[in-house]
């Protein structure tokens, strides 16, 4: 396994954001992250009635797995999650 990057921004500014109807938990982000800020995990039932056609049939192929966001406050917006993720599932959003 390659050596995680660290990132120099200060935390706090942006949350990684995780499109549920593209996520199969492959796990490149919690990889990739050198905070530690994604677990995978499996879907619950209300999440898995709110996705698409689509995303049940992917959520169905790959048993519900998928990434959290598990502490977003340690995240640093070095984009690596963004870059690794081969679904194009994350993008990172502003503090509100
Ligand atoms: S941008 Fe992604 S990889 Fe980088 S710290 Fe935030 S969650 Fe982790």
């Amino acid at each position: 396994m390659s050596e995680k990057k660290s990132c120099s921004e200060k935390s706090g500014r942006v949350v990684p954001v995780i499109d549920r109807n593209r996520c199969e938990g492959k796990a490149d982000c919690v990889r990739v992250c050198p905070y530690e800020v994604f677990e995978i995990g499996v879907i619950s039932a209300d999440q898995r009635s709110a996705l698409s056609i689509r995303g049940k049939l992917k959520a169905w192929g790959h048993g519900g797995k998928q990434a959290f966001v598990v502490q977003p406050n340690l995240c640093h917006a070095c984009n690596l999650c963004v870059e690794a993720c081969p679904e194009n599932a994350i993008s990172l959003g502003s503090v509100s």
